[in-house]
């Protein structure tokens, strides 16, 4: 949606170290109509049929509007009072943010990809760490630490952490599971969900239970071979759909159902093919996470521009949801995507 400056205003507050993932950080977060999270993605420049703009009877609140009509009244999500504090020389919301009742963090904020040029197209993880300090891109476990440290962490159902992938047959996991194990050291209660690409030694998974992970959540993001090869080119060359297969596999006999899950990027293929996917993946006791992909309209030459029209994506969602009823599959995540439900719907749908 196109929001005027004073939504953009409160929008901005959500978000202020401009930290960039793919649903994560491009969207406002908001509460429709009083009871409706959702993570709405915003443009200033590319327009959309719908706007927000200021609600004149409440300083938090704005209207989103159609065509000129008011649609709903919404909120936009204040930003937590921990959102001021420091660690060290950052800011805190440079290693850890809030979603909804989750908080979220990427360990390693790169990924190999990006030296090889191989890099998923309509991937942004590692822009916002550019130029900046080393450790802001490798995070310690130390760090994450004392960043949870100054977060009253009770008030959170769940802690996501995420990372590029690297070339060592963990693929990622091996960054990612120390700190999972000194996270969850200290803070036992705090459902932890780990969002990477599988690892090529299925090891790593048992190796991320033993740590302490909750649940995994690793993303074919499309399912179609031959857009696989252009949209995701390195992904699927380290890490092909069968590698994907396998560690679904092997993560539902570790983590148990409704713990396992994969994003899909609605938009980058067809939705026959689309639905192939979710049918297979829901086949394996894995939960689809289907994602309209978002635009980032202020990096130069982006070169993903999603269209994705809301009545193929509700087709997509209800597709999920009829399938998943079919062959009993529901979600159990506390941690992650699925569990945060602000960009993603499915847990209305097999919850
Ligand atoms: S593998 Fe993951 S982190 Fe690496 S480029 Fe693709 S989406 Fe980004």
């Amino acid at each position: 949606m196109n929001p005027d400056n004073v939504a953009a205003e409160l929008f901005r507050k959500q978000n202020p170290s401009n930290v960039k993932r793919g649903g994560l950080s491009s969207g406002g977060k908001m509460k429709l109509a009083s009871r409706i999270f959702v993570n709405a993605p915003f443009y200033r420049e590319r327009k959309t049929d719908l706007s927000a703009v200021a609600d004149p009877e409440n300083a938090q609140g704005i209207l989103i509007m159609m065509d000129g009509k008011a649609l709903c009244k919404a909120e936009a999500i204040p930003a937590p009072e921990w959102y001021s504090e420091k660690v060290g020389e950052f800011k805190i919301t440079q290693i850890l943010t809030a979603h909804n009742h989750q908080l979220a963090g990427s360990v390693y904020e790169d990924c190999a990809l990006f030296a090889l040029r191989k890099e998923c197209k309509f991937c942004v993880i590692n822009r916002s760490v550019q130029g900046k300090s080393p450790a802001l891109v490798n995070k310690t476990a130390k760090l994450m630490v004392e960043a949870l440290d100054k977060i009253p962490v009770e008030e959170y159902g769940g802690l996501t952490l995420n990372g590029g992938m690297t070339l060592k047959p963990g693929r990622g996991m091996e960054r990612i599971a120390p700190v999972v194990k000194e996270v969850s050291a200290k803070y036992p209660g705090l459902q932890i969900g780990v969002e990477i690409t599988p690892p090529a030694d299925l090891d790593w998974i048992n190796r991320m239970a033993d740590a302490g992970t909750a649940s995994l959540m690793m993303n074919l993001e499309t399912w179609d071979g031959e857009i696989r090869a252009k949209m995701i080119q390195g992904k699927n060359e380290y890490c092909p759909k069968e590698s994907y297969l396998a560690a679904f596999e092997r993560a539902f006999k570790v983590f148990g159902p409704g713990k396992v899950s994969t994003c899909f990027v609605v938009g980058t293929e067809p939705i026959e093919s689309l639905k192939k996917g979710i049918s297979t993946v829901i086949g394996m006791g894995v939960v689809p996470s289907p994602l309209a992909g978002r635009y980032f309209e202020e990096i130069a030459d982006y070169p993903f521009a999603p269209k994705v029209n809301w009545r193929d994506f509700l087709e997509v969602i209800s597709f999920a949801g009829a399938e998943a009823a079919r062959l009993g599959l529901k979600t159990m995540d506390k941690a992650g995507c699925v569990a945060c439900g602000m960009c993603d719907l499915i847990k209305d749908v097999v919850a």
